[in-house]
């Protein structure tokens, strides 16, 4: 892609919901109003499209996410103009307050009390409520994940609590009724489409091993239509039911490990947390869902001399990229693992390495962040290949500095984490 295109992409997702709420504010601009009083409208009309826009940015699809660069700056977006458009709505009362003052200070609290108010108010307020605890909750990393996003779907009803407060205060939809449609169509589809998994692709565990302790791969094949993920692209996979397995039916990020030409396609897990975990005893016939391909990581790899670092379960990528293809420039590939035990593929990679002359393999068994200066002395013409990153955060971030101090130029440097929130 050029680098005119990807710019272009990159602002599309930031251009989306800023579009929406200047066209709220085009539509509401006050006139003659006082000035705090001007301020509360532009603030309620700018928040609500944000809030809209960045309902518009969690739908996960495709060729969507391919438009806007990716789904992680898709998920950026959202989380960015959500936390905008929260600290314009909260504006709105306080500018509502301070214009109150102006005449009495009993007016300003009046501005500010709920139980003082009339119902449409109510729902203004329970907006702000639910939006500030599913953004507290966005925040909190330490969360186990299904309470994390059953908060967050709470953001979901401040949206239609905040909307319909607008219509109860106009008295009619107005202005409001794109938005209403927006906001009703991303989270019917979110809701449906992706979470309930309505327009997933059906696919049958064809096989699974077991390459390394606590990690399974399973072949999966295409019952109907086949999707055509590239390596360096993830599914999200939702397992289903065999003879002897129940899975639990939530679809869960996986990057593919392996694209066959007959349209199959697999996926490496490791045991994590509950559902990973559960799946290690999968078994070949369980129906699973999938929605994807998503994701440009290794996209413009062929293009020039690679160091790709891969740490644990982040060999996978690289792994369905070196299944496919040889090498078309040199590659050095650094994999670490923690113990023997975890060393899934090793044996694989070094027989793809041998006869592969532009692949030079350096697997390093051993917890802990490993000896950087020694691993990039072993490679040649550092500062002159494109990095690849794929594995557990504090890697990629100790990776990054230790590239940085080398000399290799940021903008050299493409990862991939293993985590949305
Ligand atoms: C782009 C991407 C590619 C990945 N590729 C692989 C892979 O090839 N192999 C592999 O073993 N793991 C991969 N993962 C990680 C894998 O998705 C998690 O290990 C798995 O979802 C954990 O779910 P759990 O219920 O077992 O654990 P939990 O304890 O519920 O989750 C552990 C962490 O995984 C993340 N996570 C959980 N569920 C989801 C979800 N539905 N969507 C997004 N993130 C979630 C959250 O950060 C959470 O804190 C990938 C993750 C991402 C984002």
């Amino acid at each position: 892609m050029s680098t005119a295109a990807g710019a272009l992409k990159r602002i599309i997702a930031p251009a989306l919901p800023l579009m929406l709420g200047l066209s709220g504010v085009l539509w509401a601009l006050p006139h003659g109003l006082p000035l705090w009083r001007s301020v509360s409208i532009v603030s309620a009309w700018l928040g609500t499209g944000l809030l809209v826009g960045s309902l518009l940015l969690m739908v996960r699809v495709p060729r969507l996410a391919a438009l806007l660069g990716g789904l992680d700056v898709q998920y950026r977006w959202h989380h960015r103009s959500g936390t905008v458009a929260y600290a314009l709505l909260l504006l709105h009362p306080l500018a509502l307050a301070v214009d109150g003052w102006a005449q009495s200070p009993q007016l300003a609290w009046q501005a500010l009390a709920p139980w003082l108010l009339s119902w449409p108010l109510w729902l203004g307020w329970a907006a702000l409520l639910l939006l500030m605890v599913g953004l507290g909750a966005t925040f909190s990393v330490d969360l186990p994940y299904r309470r994390w996003r059953a908060l967050h779907y709470l953001l979901g009803i401040g949206v239609l609590c905040g909307l319909l407060h607008v219509w109860a205060l106009l008295g009619e939809p107005g202005a409001l009724w794109p938005f209403m449609l927006l906001a009703g169509l991303a989270m019917s589809w979110r809701l449906f489409g992706v979470d309930l998994g309505i327009a997933a692709h059906a696919y049958r565990v064809r096989s699974v091993i077991r390459p390394a302790a606590r990690m399974i791969e399973a072949v999966l094949e295409p019952c109907g239509a086949r999707m055509k993920p590239v390596p360096g692209q993830f599914v999200f996979a939702a397992f289903g039911d065999g003879p002897n397995f129940h899975g639990c039916g939530e679809f869960h990020p996986f990057t593919v490990s392996a694209v066959g030409a007959d349209g199959s396609l697999a996926v490496g897990i490791k045991a994590l947390g509950p559902c990973s975990q559960h799946v290690q005893a999968l078994e070949s016939g369980v129906l699973v869902r999938l929605q994807g391909p998503f994701g440009t990581f290794l996209s413009g790899w062929s293009a020039g001399a690679q160091l790709w670092i891969a740490g644990g379960i982040g060999i996978t990528p690289f792994l369905a990229a070196l299944r496919r293809d040889r090498c078309a420039y040199p590659v050095a590939l650094i994999y670490l693992y923690r113990s023997a035990q975890d060393a899934a593929y090793v044996d694989e990679l070094k027989a793809i390495a041998e006869a592969d002359p532009l692949l030079a393999l350096y697997d390093v068994c051993g917890g802990g962040l490993p000896d950087f200066v020694a691993l990039f002395g072993k490679v040649s013409d550092l500062r002159e290949r494109n990095v690849q990153l794929c594995g557990p955060v504090p890697l990629i971030d100790a990776a990054r500095e230790a590239l940085g101090r080398h000399g290799v130029p940021a903008d050299s440097i493409h990862f991939e984490r293993f985590d949305f929130r």
